[in-house]
């Protein structure tokens, strides 16, 4: 399995931005990550938890996002969300329930930061993550 991945900075911003906002009031923003070989793009999903501090990726909303991103299921390769008080490292909760080989990106609000996991046996595995232009 790869352990080097991509993606657009403008992707990475746009998530980022979204967190910082969202931080303000303790929630948490969240979505899919789908990869093309190395390359990760980040799919915006609803995030169907009404509580601070958690994220919740829903069957229903994830299956609009994909819609509305034409992107087929068998692409997604993990999902993302953001911390807003806590570092960019998986909690017990993020880990428990997830599927071997998942990936899983983290942003922290504060400080800023961002960090790719692979999940696997309940361990997160940090991984290479390249900020391209685009
Ligand atoms: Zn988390």
């Amino acid at each position: 399995m790869r352990n080097v991945y991509t993606v657009d900075r403008s992707e990475l911003m746009a998530f980022t931005s979204l967190a910082s906002q969202s931080a303000k009031r303790c929630m948490e923003v969240c979505g899919l990550l789908v990869a093309e070989h190395s390359r990760l793009q980040l799919i915006p999903v609803h995030n169907a938890s009404q509580e601070i501090l958690s994220f919740a990726v829903w069957k229903q909303w994830v299956q609009i996002a994909l819609r509305a991103a034409n992107c087929p299921a068998s692409r997604v390769v993990g999902t993302y969300h953001s911390h807003p008080i806590s570092g960019a490292v998986p909690g017990e909760s993020d880990i428990a329930g997830i599927k071997n080989g998942s990936l899983m990106l983290i942003a922290a609000t504060l400080p800023m930061e961002y960090k790719l996991w692979r999940i696997n046996d309940l361990t997160a595995i940090p991984m290479q993550l390249i900020v391209s232009q685009g």
